[in-house]
């Protein structure tokens, strides 16, 4: 009769192996990330050493085997750890692993060759597993502020993994120098039943988190402006959009400053479209020089950008406004040979009672915009149904 051991040995060859393709595929068509690149050779190398461990008998030794089937599986617990690591950008650890792997490794060959121990030479391995699925899990619960779900699945599953190989390790231990029977079949049960369900729920979480760093990387590449960095409108409407609710429910004070560059065609046809473009990098910095964490700036169209101020009434927005404008008008863009000046016009308007969505608000600084325009530009003004007529028979802003 084939031992049970057999299907799982040849259960694992296969899932080693479906799972080195799964990540040479995610490497192949996801931007050739390292990570992808670094879990499918490791899984190849688990292919290998499932398939040496389902052929023990071909190997002119006992201990060449154990040598064997202990490399491989070192090779794959340093490719998974570096995997996380590069991931990760390797913040927390040293980029190169393989000098750790390689002390365990002396120990193994020591402990099998030199001063046999069973113990110490079974134990190793699902030790060095433990610690680095401790550390992976780590690295990627720390790698940003707020981990997202696949994250957060993946990390659990690792420590869940990690305590499983951690036990392993024990039992292992527990044989003693001379191997003791008891703890070695306590052992060889403990990780076949551990093993694959780990090795299989971890892998999953792994590809499941390959898979929302690419959503994730989408979301961004939709609402950023390439040239500046930026939101761009999506951006912009999307978190302008909350940033209005926020208002809206709470009663505090919004402002929305919208900006166009002064005669940039006239730039660009001048100086070229690189310089142009050059401009609208600079233009972008100066506006972003002030921000606050809370602001939303956006380049909503060629030229033309959004500053939406929470909790910024209209006439400190104004105040800002009058800033930027003269800040822009007296910063001139270095070029190779001479400064390039640059003014640009604006439009403020703040949140009022009428305003039912974002769009209300950013049609009247809109409005705004084109009264600075049609004033003569490089100058900034604000919707005339936010103005009042001051006793002295001026147009004064509303709550000046
Ligand atoms: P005004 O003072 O009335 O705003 O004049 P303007 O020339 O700035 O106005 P207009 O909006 O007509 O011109 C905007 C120009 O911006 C037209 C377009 O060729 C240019 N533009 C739009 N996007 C880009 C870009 O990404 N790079 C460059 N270099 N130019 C751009
Ligand atoms: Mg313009
Ligand atoms: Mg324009």
């Amino acid at each position: 009769m084939i031992s049970p051991v057999f299907y799982i040995l040849v259960s694992m060859v296969f899932t080693s192996t479906a799972l080195s393709i799964i990540f040479f595929i995610a490497w192949r068509t996801q931007g050739r990330k390292p990570h992808a690149l670094s879990w499918s050779i490791g899984f190849m190398a688990a292919t290998l050493q499932w398939s040496a461990n389902l052929q023990a008998d071909w190997f002119a030794s006992p201990a060449l085997y154990w040598l064997v089937v202990n490399a491989l599986a070192l090779v794959l617990i340093t490719l998974s750890i570096r995997g996380h690591c590069q991931r990760t950008d390797c913040r927390m650890l040293p980029k190169n692993l393989w000098p750790y792997a390689g002390a365990v490794y002396a120990v193994i060959v020591w402990t099998t060759i030199i001063d046999p121990h069973v113990g110490w030479r079974t134990a190793l391995v699902p030790g060095f597993a433990c610690i680095t699925l401790f550390l992976s899990a780590l690295m990627i619960i720390r790698y940003r502020e707020k981990p997202n779900a696949a994250e957060w699945a993946a990390a659990v599953s690792m420590i869940l993994f990690g305590i499983s190989q951690g036990i392993a390790a024990g039992m292992g231990l527990l044989q003693g120098a001379g191997g003791d029977d008891v703890y070695r079949n306590l052992y060889l049960h403990y990780n076949f039943i551990t093993l694959p369900a780990g090795y299989i729920a971890t892998s999953m979480f792994v590809i499941l988190m390959l898979a929302s760093d690419i959503s994730e990387r989408m979301k961004e590449i939709a609402i950023r402006d390439e040239l500046t960095g930026l939101f761009n409108r999506r951006g912009f409407k999307e978190y302008g959009s909350l940033a209005f609710s926020h208002a809206r429910r709470n009663g505090t004070a919004l402002s929305v400053i919208m900006t166009d560059i002064d005669r940039f065609k006239y730039i660009n046809d001048k100086y070229g479209h690189a310089a142009g473009d050059a401009a609208l990098e600079h233009f972008s910095k100066l506006l972003g020089e002030t921000r606050r964490s809370e602001d939303v700036l956006a380049r909503v169209g060629g030229e033309e950008f959004a500053l939406l101020l929470p909790g910024v009434e209209l006439r400190d927005a104004m105040a800002i406004a009058d800033q930027l404008c003269a800040k822009v008008g007296s910063t001139p863009m270095e070029m190779t040979s001479v400064g390039l000046p640059m003014t640009s016009s604006f439009g403020v308007a703040a949140i009022s009672d009428e305003d039912r969505t974002l769009d209300d608000m950013l049609l009247r600084a809109d409005r705004a915009l084109y009264r600075s325009k049609r004033g003569g530009r490089n100058q900034v003004d604000l919707e005339s149904s936010q103005l009042v007529l001051a006793a002295d028979g001026t147009l004064r802003p509303l709550e000046s």
